[in-house]
């Protein structure tokens, strides 16, 4: 009797990403080894090992992280807003159960504190046993991590943070709620002055404009300055993820990092974020620009 791990997404050794969120289309990997699977108290939880992009995590059956291409996402996300800020010392992630975003926030020697709030502790717990290049972000002395629904913890929170990163899953399931006005309220209210915030948003132009563009309209409501920016990578749908990006600030530019790194420190720091890819990634396609004026 095998103890191989069985589940719904893999079929003759290959991983189908298939959702009606990217209908028509689907990421294929190929499995090496399905190492867990287990329903947490909020969703799917499945990591397997594929041939040619390491450790997979999945949730909901929808590709999370892949320890190939995540630093793609994990730095776009978390160095357009630190870059974007002038001197970021509270920074917040909801989500990131990966560890991924914290192990890029503590690379900025400003930083004070920075606070994780993932609703799932399956996510902590097995990203920390399977996926300790990420999970890594967790060990630093700086970090402080709770387990909770971050639409509740941003609730009582009032002009503590410098920088607030949503890195959380998709609009289906538990982070629904953080794809609405009520959401970026809080964000809003539990920024400092000149505060930054970006949130993954929606996944990309290509799939989901009327989303994004619902998304763009809700964010101008509550932020004075708002901007799309998107990374490649890919074992994203498409091939890329976009973000938005928020300052309470009403004169921050977000388009042009206001600190950079030197060219060394970027060298030893990142593997895709650069002052210049920083400025590149809000240069839109025509077709994206105008649906987002
Ligand atoms: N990079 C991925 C992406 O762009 O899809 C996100 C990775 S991260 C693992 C997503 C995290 O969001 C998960 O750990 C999940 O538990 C968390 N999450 C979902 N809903 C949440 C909520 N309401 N509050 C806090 N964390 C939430």
């Amino acid at each position: 009797m095998s103890n191989e791990i069985v589940h719904p997404t893999i079929k003759d050794g290959w991983f189908r990403e298939i959702s009606n969120m990217w209908p028509g289309q689907a990421m294929t990997l190929k499995v090496k080894k399905v190492v867990h699977h287990e329903k947490s108290k909020y969703q799917d939880v499945l990591i397997f090992e594929s041939t040619d992009y390491g450790m997979v995590l999945v949730l909901d059956n929808v590709i999370q992280a892949t320890e190939r291409d995540e630093f793609s996402y994990q730095e776009m996300i978390t160095h357009l807003a630190m870059h974007s800020h002038p001197n970021p010392e509270n920074v917040l992630v909801i989500g990131g159960g990966d560890g991924g975003v914290l192990r890029e926030i503590v690379k900025h020697d400003c930083v004070k504190k920075a606070v994780l709030c993932d609703i799932d502790e399956a996510v902590i717990r097995l990203s920390k046993q399977y996926l300790p290049n990420m999970a890594v972000g967790f060990d630093h002395p700086k970090v402080e991590v709770l387990v909770g629904d971050g639409f509740k913890y941003l609730e009582d929170k009032k002009n503590q943070f410098d920088v607030i990163i949503t890195d959380s899953s998709d609009p289906e399931g538990p982070a629904e709620a953080l794809f609405q006005k009520a959401y970026f309220e809080l964000l809003n209210g539990a920024l400092r002055e000149g505060g930054v915030i970006t949130t993954q948003g929606s996944e990309n132009q290509w799939l989901h404009m009327p989303l994004i563009v619902d998304l763009k309209k809700a964010c101008k409501e509550v932020f004075p300055t708002v901007e799309y920016a998107y990374t490649t990578i890919p074992t994203y749908p498409s091939g890329q993820i976009g973000f938005m990006v928020c300052s309470k600030d009403a004169n921050r530019n977000l388009r042009k990092p206001l600190r950079t790194w030197s060219p060394e420190e970027e060298e030893k720091l990142c593997k895709y974020y650069s002052k210049e890819i920083h400025e590149a990634s809000f240069v839109l396609p025509n077709f994206a620009r105008k649906a987002l004026q």
